[in-house]
């Protein structure tokens, strides 16, 4: 899940790289490096454990000079994140530098191989193997780089973005992918490169996207050269412009990523529906989906595929399809559903779900569909990313780039992109009268305004956070279309707090998970006004009459759970299958808040990354 960045044309290589590094770090912080090619051509390495800010420590008085570089910030896949096994790697003659992101499945025979050649391997990771080869095909075959980058990914299995520079030619960087993801953007004489678009941006909007299979040439004083692995034939160069802007890359005076990006959402949300629906509520156009109306039409089941918070926005993608489409829902964990013999036919429509488009797992489910003949949609938030670039169709959800390794914007822009289709495909198959359409489109659009409303309870949340930041366990309860809302609730608070919480469908306590409750484990219960309020209340009476603390998300004005319950949150009433776009907002800035009073790095949490693009 590492970050790559690159750098080669007139400037200090150093200064673009670690501005690069900072820009990735969400996509994992165990060590960084960087690698330069310096003026009096020497290659330096240097590398340290933990943050960029530690390299940028260690690298202080170090010659940073050099006008050409890569960079990494690592995911720890083989071997202990530690000084030895950061990236970038030398080779043997240190004359190669390399960088990685992914992880090579056949390193341990590529290794044995290259021991038996002579080469010595001082790190545990599976990347030194790539170097190594590389330098061991130069020299077996007499080659240029470009050459034996391209053998050397003829016997790579595994998923890759690598970058490579030479001691011995400053004025080149080759890179190549398969199946991870890496962006060149070209500037005036000058070349960046990177896993994602964020760190070229403030330098240049004009980039090209490598496809798998793709090596990179670039030269300085150059044009940008892409060849085909497998050919000989040169690629045919797309270069794309980037609407991103700077502004959205820095926290904004907020003192972290997740906050900002909690009270962005009723913008984000607004970006998400605008020229989607119309103004007076009348019609939902998703391009994507009109353009494949029949695919739509005619599926006799509709697969999502997810991971971790988009997992959870699908199961509610699959109560709104079902209810407006009546078109059966299976929504299954990518890396499951990839392994297994899943049965697929090409009536199915597969929805590929991931704020990256880089998720590996669902990356690899979506193919599996595919070569079934599956029609294959993919609901992304990066543009440009490799899951919008493999599927049939799809739709951006338009939130901006989420830095916070804990999803929040990303999560409510899914809901509501599946509400929109839910709505549009019912309304397209006859199924949802004009009436519901205007409301629940209508509902739709004032859903920013009420989340607006809904951050006047950020004090009494920050206070409510303090009272439980010292327990050890939580239990979240939702039913019916909060029942994923209880799961995320969940979700957010282990992944920032590190505390303990499970998310439990609330009738589903009884038969197992009730025996937990005392009081010592607060429990955080989703009990608005929906088609099962009267069920919830009696869960939440089973909670109190063992002793237990509850916390519910009420709907507004609803006096009787606010007398049942020990504290209370209010969120406006809405059509009930946008709820979990409004218990959203609490239940992030409750885990937030926690998080904070227990003093966690609450934008890079230990052991996570946000893109998960290893298995
Ligand atoms: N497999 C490499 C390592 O462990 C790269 C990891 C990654 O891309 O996540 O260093």
């Amino acid at each position: 899940m590492c970050g790559i960045v690159g750098y080669l044309g007139k400037r200090r290589a150093y200064d673009i790289l670690i501005q690069g590094l900072h820009r990735l770090e969400y996509r994992g912080y165990d060590s960084s490096g960087v690698a330069m090619i310096a003026e009096d051509g020497e290659l330096n390495i240097y590398k340290s454990k933990g943050k960029v800010e530690a390299l940028e420590h260690y690298a202080q008085n170090k010659d940073l000079s050099g006008a050409v570089g890569i960079a990494h910030t690592r995911w720890a896949t083989h071997g202990e994140p530690n000084d030895i096994n950061a990236h970038p790697h030398f080779s043997q003659s240190r004359n190669l530098a390399l960088v990685h992101n992914g992880t090579i499945e056949n390193y341990t025979v590529l290794k044995e191989a290259l021991i038996r050649h002579g080469y010595e391997f001082i790190s545990e990771t599976d990347t030194e193997v790539a170097v190594h080869l590389i330098e061991y095909i130069m020299h077996k075959n007499n080659c240029s780089l470009f050459d034996a980058v391209k053998e050397a990914t003829k016997r790579i299995i595994g998923a890759y973005a690598i970058a490579v520079i030479d001691r011995n030619n400053p004025d080149q960087i080759i890179a190549a992918r398969q199946s991870s993801p890496l962006v060149i953007g070209v500037g005036d004489g000058e070349f960046f490169l990177a896993s994602d678009a964020t760190p070229i941006i403030e330098y240049t909007n004009k980039v090209v996207y490598l496809n798998d299979g793709e090596i990179a040439v670039i030269n300085r004083g150059k044009e940008l050269k892409v060849y085909d692995s497998k050919s000989t034939s040169e690629s045919e160069i797309h270069i794309t412009e980037l609407q991103m802007s700077i502004e959205e890359l820095e926290k904004g005076g907020y003192p972290h990523f997740m906050l900002k990006e909690i009270f962005e959402q009723p913008r984000t949300l607004a970006d998400c529906i605008s020229g989607r629906i119309s103004a007076d509520g009348k019609s939902v156009v998703l391009s994507g989906v009109v353009e494949h109306k029949e695919k739509f039409l005619g599926a006799n089941r509709i697969i999502i595929v997810a991971c971790g918070t988009s997992w959870h926005a699908a199961l509610i993608g699959k109560q709104l399809i079902e209810d407006f489409c009546r078109i059966p829902v299976e929504v299954e964990y990518a890396s499951e559903f990839r392994y297994r013999n899943p049965v697929v036919t090409d009536k199915d429509v597969l929805i590929a779900l991931s704020q990256s488009g880089e998720t590996a797992d669902t990356l690899a489910a979506l193919e599996l569909a595919k070569s079934h003949g599956a029609f294959v949609f993919g609901i992304c938030n990066v543009i440009g990313s490799s899951i919008p670039r493999a599927t049939h169709s799809g739709c951006y959800i338009h939130v901006g780039p989420e830095i916070g390794v804990a999803s929040t914007k990303a999560f409510t822009g899914q809901v509501t992109v599946l509400a929109m289709m839910a709505l549009l495909i019912g309304q397209m198959k006859g199924l949802v009268s004009e009436e519901t359409l205007q409301t629940v489109a209508s509902d739709i659009r004032r859903i920013p305004t009420l989340i607006k409303d809904i951050f006047k309870l950020n004090d009494k949340i920050q206070d409510l956070a303090k009272i439980f930041t010292y327990a050890h366990n939580f239990l979240y309860l939702g039913r019916g279309y909060n029942y994923p809302s209880a799961l995320e609730g969940a979700l957010k608070l282990k992944e920032i707090s590190y505390i303990h919480a499970e998310g439990y469908p609330a009738a589903e306590m009884k038969h197992g998970t009730i025996a937990l409750i005392d009081n010592d484990m607060p429990s955080v219960v989703i009990a608005i006004k929906d088609k099962v309020y009267e069920k919830t209340i009696n869960n939440i009476q089973q909670v109190k009459a063992r002793g237990g603390k509850v916390v519910a998300i009420i709907t507004e004005g609803d006096t009787i759970v606010s007398e049942m319950a020990d504290y209370v949150l209010e969120v406006p009433q809405i059509s009930e299958c946008l709820t979990p776009l409004l218990t959203a907002i609490p239940l992030q800035l409750l885990a937030y808040y926690i998080a904070v009073n227990k003093g966690r790095n609450v934008d890079q949490p230990r052991n996570l990354a946000k893109s998960v693009t290893v298995e």
